[in-house]
């Protein structure tokens, strides 16, 4: 399965804990956490799985093709 797509829904609290588990695919530059852009998301598969079971109100969403 790769990834083709990662986002992220309404209603993050800023709790930081998507960017410490993997910076290279999530930011948080103000108060709502942001998915960069031109990262290839299947060098970061584990992490970003890691991070969508990790976030506390399980705003972390991603499909795959
Ligand atoms: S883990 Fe979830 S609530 Fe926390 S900053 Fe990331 S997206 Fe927002």
């Amino acid at each position: 399965m790769a990834i083709k797509k990662v986002w992220i829904d309404e209603g993050c609290t800023a709790c930081e804990v998507c960017v410490d588990i993997c910076p290279e695919v999530f930011d948080l530059p103000e108060d709502t956490a942001i998915v960069k852009k031109g990262v290839n998301f299947n060098d970061y598969e584990e992490e970003i799985k890691d991070a969508a079971d990790s976030c506390p109100v399980e705003v972390i969403q991603f499909e795959e093709e």
